[in-house]
This record gives structure tokens, sequence and C-alpha cells, in this order.
């Protein structure tokens, strides 16, 4: 059984099979004993959940998830991990390394065929900042049968994450995320706790799964307005709307006006429940 995070053991191991980490995959592996146990315990919610697990690194995660959950289904895209993985899991079998790029994989089909057996399912992973943003929509997009996701991220990503509606911190993807999840910052990490170490701290961040909607009827039109809005976040709703989506300024000032708002109101004026509205009266006034 290896300490996979102690970082000489891992140095050895990696040495042994002539891997060099590779910056453009995000490669900075966890090396500070208390994360993974950490996240792993928020992740496998009971015994019989099964855990969908993004960039197994050296499977120093992958080990805490093998050791509280039913079964770990780890997506890594560098095939020159699997030899290595193959050695420091070997005490595991309730693992499958699946070799592939999260982004196209088929996430739906890979539950319906690896964790039906399982009464849960959960996302856990120490993400490839990279692929923050796409990562995360697409397992909020994809219609998931997940309860919930514990993600390392950059710690300035967490917090525009997890960010309320209307904050200075808040952006596009804060309204996208909450329209599906509750979001909480669970804990902080020092870039001191990789291997090699990067230039910024990051943090843990949990996303638990919405049960009903928003009430969004029309997700394209409600998005394009949301990333409208916050892409010209100090012009006023009238002009970067207006100007966003090509609606004529009167519209957008109407809807607003119906709705109680100041033309003067922009981004951090609304709440989520209000850029709902807001979509749906100008939807109705243009349509
Ligand atoms: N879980 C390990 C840990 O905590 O030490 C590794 C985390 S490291 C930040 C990210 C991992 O994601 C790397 O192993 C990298 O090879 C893998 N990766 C990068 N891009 C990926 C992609 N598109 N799909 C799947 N895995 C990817």
């Amino acid at each position: 059984m290896y300490n996979l995070s102690d970082a000489s053991t891992v140095r050895k191991i990696l040495e042994r099979h002539g891997f060099n980490f590779s910056k453009a995959l995000g490669q900075n592996f966890l090396i500070d004993p208390d994360v993974c146990p950490e996240m792993a315990e928020n992740a496998a919610v009971s015994e019989n959940c099964g855990i969908i697990e993004i960039g197994a690194g050296v499977g120093v995660l992958t080990a805490e998830l093998c050791k509280r959950a039913k079964k770990v289904v780890s997506i890594e895209l560098d095939k020159r991990l699997l030899p290595v993985l193959g050695e420091t899991l070997s005490e595991f079998d309730n693992y499958k390394i699946i070799n592939a790029d999260v982004l196209k994989t088929d996430l739906k089909e890979l539950i319906n065929e690896e964790l039906t057996d399982c009464d849960e399912v959960c996302v856990c992973a120490n993400l490839p900042y990279y692929i923050t943003s796409p990562v995360i929509m697409k397992l909020l997009e994809d219609e998931l049968p997940i309860k919930k996701i514990i993600v390392m991220v950059q710690k300035e990503a967490a917090e525009r994450l997890t960010a309320e509606v209307g904050s200075r911190q808040s952006g596009a993807i804060t309204v996208a995320v909450n329209c599906y999840a509750e979001t909480r910052l669970l804990f902080e990490v020092p870039k001191t706790s990789f291997m090699p170490s990067p230039k910024v701290d990051s943090a843990v961040i949990e996303l638990t799964m919405k049960k009903g909607g928003e009430g969004i009827d029309d997700p394209k039109f409600f998005f394009s307005m949301v990333r409208a809005i916050f892409n010209q976040r100090r012009k006023t709703a009238v002009n970067s709307i207006s100007s966003g989506m090509g609606i004529p300024k009167a519209k957008v000032a109407e809807a607003l006006k119906s709705l109680g708002f100041p033309e003067i109101a922009r981004a951090e004026s609304f709440t989520l429940g209000e850029l709902v509205s807001l979509a749906k009266e100008l939807k109705k006034l243009c349509s």
C-alpha cells in the first residue's frame, strides 16, 4: 500500500514509469494528506453510492473514494497514467479507469453501464483547471442522475461559482450554476498542497443538484440574455441586452418597467428569480 500523499513516494513511482508532468493537461497532483479524505468523505454519501471521478492522476483521490464508495469510475485522458494507476490502486477491486476526454464522454451512458447498481451517484474531482467551466456546465446541463458534485477548482473560480446571484463576484456562470444546484464553498487549499505547486490557490466546492427547475421555459433565450447582461456588466441592462441580443432598446426598457426595474438596472441588480422573470417578459414582448 503506497502513501500517495508523500511527495518522494509519488516522485519515485512516476520516475519508475518514466512519467513527466504535463502542464497542458493541468497535472498538479495532491500531496496533502488531509485534502483527499475530506473530499471523499463529502462525496461518498453512502456505502452503496457510485462515484465518477475526473482525472485520476496517480490515484490519490481515487484510493480515498474506493475506501468509501461501492464503485468508482475515473475518467483519465493521459494514457501514460494507466500503468501507474494499475500499480497504485492494486489493493482495490471496486474501480474502473476509462481512458477518455471527459468532455467527449457520454456520462449518462457511463452511469447506465457502470453505476446502475449504486443507490446514488456523485461526482468528485480535483479538476484540471483549463476545463473548469465546460466540465461544470456539462455536468449540470446533461441532466444526469447525480446527487452532488464535489470539485476542487481555482480559488477565484470557487468564489465566482459559489457567489450569490446579484453580488459583485457573480457572473454568467454563477447564474447558470444556480439554475441547477445549491452551491457551497467547503474549504480552501493552498498551492503548497500540490506537486508540482501551481501559481494559484484552490478551493473545494459542493454543488447539490436542485430537484425542480427555476421555471425557465426557454433555456436558450434565458442564457443568451444572461450572457448579454454579464458580458457587458458595467452597461445598463437596456444597453447590454439590446446590443448583445439585437433587441430594440425600447422593448428591453418596456420589459424592465413592467417588472418594476429602473432603466439604470444592470447585471448586479437582479436575483436569479428576477432574471427568469425578465427573460419571460422580454420573450413575450419579442414574439
Ligand atoms: N486526481 C489527481 C489528484 O488529485 O492528484 C489528479 C488531478 S490533476 C489536477 C487533473 C487530472 O486530470 C490529470 O491527471 C490529467 O491528466 C487529467 N485530465 C486532464 N484533462 C482531462 C480531460 N479532458 N479528461 C479527463 N482527464 C483529464
